[in-house]
């Protein structure tokens, strides 16, 4: 039997956290990190237009993109957040596999004979956006790879 693997991705997600509760962050350059080790955990698409890059020091991020506002991160916050995501995803799908903070794998094989997968996964990521206001993309394919590759 083919098997429907899908790949969740939390968009930008610790940027994402932090412009949920301030709107102000929205669509200006967001570099987090920082702290002792120096470096970017996450940064927003507008930051990545100027070739900034998670692992990157914020020194040379900074060198890139000086107008972005770097902002610490809270983990704990952020943990809180993907807690509530994995719980939503959790209650729709019976295989599920968290394989990061901000990353989901989900096993629907079999289900396509009752649902398209394709359309449940839809669902779940709209219930996802719509109850925490994080935004997420998603790939269904027949292996993890490939899926991952996806989004
Ligand atoms: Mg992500």
């Amino acid at each position: 039997m083919e098997k429907s693997i899908v790949h969740i991705d939390l968009d930008t997600f610790f940027v994402s956290c932090e412009r949920l509760k301030n709107s102000s962050l929205n669509s200006i350059p967001i570099i987090i990190g920082g702290g002792d080790r120096g470096v970017v955990a996450s940064c927003s698409y507008e930051a990545r237009k100027f070739g900034v890059r998670s692992a990157m020091p914020i020194r040379m991020a900074l060198r890139l993109c000086p107008e972005a506002q770097v902002i610490k991160g809270d983990m704990e916050y952020y943990s809180n957040m993907s807690h509530l995501v994995t719980e939503i995803i959790q209650e729709k799908v019976p295989v599920l596999e968290k394989a990061s903070v901000d990353e989901f794998y989900l096993d629907l094989s079999g289900m396509d004979k009752f649902f398209g997968c394709y359309q449940w996964t839809s669902e779940i990521a709209s219930t996802v956006m719509k109850n925490t206001g994080l935004p997420i993309s998603f790939a269904l394919s027949t292996n993890k790879t490939v899926s991952k590759i996806g989004t």
